[in-house]
């Protein structure tokens, strides 16, 4: 077990905490010319590293690092014209720059998505420090579907614990639990 397992270069050193009076700041993508800035107003929620294939991640990481915002929060400051969605079928409309690659927000437009009004994005690309910091790890599975071997992950679960991510196979359960309260109330399961 020498293995070294990297998860996100913003937890492999430890999760840092956040500072208690963070009140947002600006996103900067990577461009060394013009970068695209997005300003956040605020601190994130439910911030956690992600093992989907969506999620824009820096390069040797395994999982992204990603949380929401109220989209009222969030406000595109510089270089918008390099933004383009990276898939426009996709329930989150993920907004990359063309210049770099990193995706500066994701959004969605679906009025009846359990996670409308909330758009997501990487707090690792705040200029200031003191961001609400990861909290759990979701879609742990799906780093094999972007090549991981499957033996490799018990110790890849075994480094969340021990960093203090949680490891679920999907979101955390209070999310899950947010999902399906939306959808009973939607089909009258439970009262709206
Ligand atoms: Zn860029
Ligand atoms: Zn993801």
């Amino acid at each position: 077990m020498s293995e070294t397992i990297r998860i996100h270069p913003a937890v492999d050193q430890g999760v840092k905490p956040d500072a208690a009076n963070f009140a947002g700041g600006n996103l900067v993508c990577k461009c060394a010319q013009s970068p695209v800035k997005v300003t956040i107003k605020g601190n994130v929620a439910y911030d956690h590293a992600c093992g989907c294939t969506k999620c824009w991640k820096p390069a040797g990481a395994v999982f992204s690092v990603v949380a929401v915002v109220p989209r009222a929060n969030l406000t595109v400051l510089e270089s918008a014209d390099k933004l383009a969605v990276v898939d426009s079928n996709a329930a989150i409309q993920r907004y990359a720059c063309k210049g770099c690659g990193v995706h500066m927000y994701g959004r969605i437009e679906n009025t009846k998505h359990p996670f409308y009004g909330f758009d997501f994005i990487h707090p690792e690309l705040f200029q200031e420090p003191g961001w609400a910091p990861p909290e759990f790890a979701a879609f742990v599975s799906s780093v094999i579907e972007s090549g991981v071997s499957p033996d490799r992950m018990a110790g890849i679960r075994g480094r969340l614990k021990q960093l203090g991510l949680e490891p679920y196979d999907c979101l955390s359960p209070p999310l899950m639990d947010a999902i399906s309260t939306h959808v009973a109330k939607a089909s009258g399961a439970l009262p709206a």
